[in-house]
């Protein structure tokens, strides 16, 4: 090959380049006059259908004129994003959640008494034989480097729970120890989703889902389910957005805000629906000891490609430990370790070991299930009396009740209801498109739960104005 061709061949490339990009250009202006009809009209600014005969097109051009399918589809899913995030351009939302947890912690730190229905997390603690064991640990040379996926018997003691519990086998090597639920979660997006990738998740959810479908470039495809429907997803509903090819679907159950928990029949109908898509199914089960009724995992269905999130933050309450775990198959259990120890090497030992000691500790997750149903019974018992809609929590650790009616904000109440009365709730906005509703958490005493209630049922009809 001559220096010649060599040079005209770079040129003609950087031609061909330059020709991608301002056509890239031209499709975004187009895609911006297109979202000011759309919003002149009243329409979606994403249209999944629409967006399936442009896959359909794309992939047909590719394997005309010879392009790898896989490598247009992704190019398709840049220009997608690029058109949608115009279209999308939201007005960022006056109040969120964020500034009602800042605005209680700082009337509390300046000496407020704050009645604390807002937060995600139990008052319990950890049992005092695993505080002990965490400091013996530490003092008797716990305090290494260790593997990536977690100490063998840690894993094996979390494998032989699960034997016990859902009478599955799962192997240690499909266990990983994650600092917490929430960065198995993490871990689970990013060893599954490829930029461009979609994944369903159903609201209303706890935010961090859709957070890491955007941190791994991916796009969530949110299916609603209301409260008319016991907060319960319409198969069909699913079914429908299963047919764009997701590459996961993430559940939650016992579920965060609703509480609500789905029946063997439901979990496996779900399980099926996914196996059919092939899509990855993500369980967040950190609620499994909050349940009263029977508990299904969607281990139980023995689908390869399910990924279990747990932790010890509920069931023992540990939360300031920061230890949880993921279980999948080989190949993702695997990937996931290899980013968490690119990250951090492994969860430090001897949380490791307080773990250990708490796995074997089958009486406090059954103590403190008991106390969350108890302090459940009392809310609902509350908001019987204020009358709002709400379906009755059957898992988890709150209630999300209907308090307002059309164009009525949950966040502006939330925050007017914090300033004049020092109760903290947090606003339904937070778990999707659900103004009208807020999350009261039992994660507080008794009495504080109690009086915090009384005290919204008495402002309840003057904030509301
Ligand atoms: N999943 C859900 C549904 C949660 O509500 C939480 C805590 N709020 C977690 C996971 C994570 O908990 P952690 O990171 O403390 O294990």
């Amino acid at each position: 090959m001559s220096t010649d061709e060599f040079k005209s061949l770079r040129e003609e490339i950087k031609q061909l380049t330059g020709e991608i990009i301002k056509a890239a250009a031209r499709r975004r202006q187009l895609a911006r006059r297109l979202g000011e009809l759309k919003r002149a009209l009243g329409v979606e600014p994403v249209d999944l259908d629409t967006e399936a005969e442009l896959r359909a097109y794309v992939t047909k051009i590719a394997v005309e004129e010879g392009l790898d399918t896989e490598v247009a589809q992704r190019i398709l899913s840049i220009l997608i994003q690029d058109a949608v995030s115009i279209q999308q351009r939201k007005e960022a939302p006056r109040i969120t959640h964020m500034d009602i947890f800042r605005r209680a912690k700082q009337l509390e730190s300046s000496g407020e008494k704050i009645y604390h229905l807002e937060v995600g997390e139990p008052d319990f603690g950890a049992p005092r034989h695993v505080a002990e064991t965490l400091t013996w640990a530490a003092l008797h040379g716990y305090a290494a480097y260790g593997e990536a996926k977690g100490r063998p018997e840690l894993r094996r003691a979390i494998s032989e729970m699960i034997r016990e519990r859902l009478g599955v086998d799962v192997s240690e090597e499909q266990i990983v120890v994650t600092p917490g639920g929430r960065f198995a979660v993490y871990l689970a997006a990013v060893s599954t989703l490829k930029p461009g990738d979609q994944a369903i998740v159903i609201d209303p959810s706890w935010p961090l889902y859709k957070q890491v479908v955007e941190a791994a470039q991916a796009r969530s495809l949110i299916l609603h389910t209301r409260l008319e429907d016991g907060w319960r997803p319409r198969l069909e509903a699913l079914n429908k957005l299963l047919s764009h090819n997701p590459r996961a679907v993430f559940i939650n159950y016992p579920n965060n805000p609703t509480g609500t928990t789905l029946s063997r029949r439901e979990m496996k109908e779900i399980i099926e629906e996914v196996r059919s898509a092939d899509a990855y199914l993500v369980s967040d089960e950190v609620y499994m000891d909050y349940c009263f009724t029977e508990f299904t995992s969607a281990l139980e269905a023995g689908y390869e490609k399910t990924i279990i999130i747990n932790s010890f933050s509920k069931s023992w309450g540990m939360t300031g430990y920061r230890i949880g775990y993921l279980i999948a198959n080989r190949e993702i259990a695997d990937r996931a370790a290899r980013i968490l120890a690119q990250l951090l090497t492994c969860v430090p030992e001897f949380i490791q070991i307080a773990a250990l000691k708490a796995v074997k500790d089958k009486e406090t997750p059954r103590r403190y299930g008991e106390t969350i149903k108890r302090r459940l019974d009392i809310a609902c018992g509350e908001l019987d009396k204020m009358g709002f809609p709400y379906t009755k929590p059957s898992g988890g650790m709150y209630i999300f009740p209907r308090v307002g009616g059309p164009n009525f904000d949950s966040a502006e109440f939330a925050l007017h209801l914090l300033e004049s009365t020092r109760v903290a709730v947090a606003p339904g906005t937070t778990f999707g498109n659900y103004p009208e509703f807020i999350r009261i958490s039992v994660g507080s005493s008794e009495e504080e739960i109690r009086r915090g209630l009384e005290i919204l049922a008495e402002n309840i009809q003057k904030l509301r104005k």
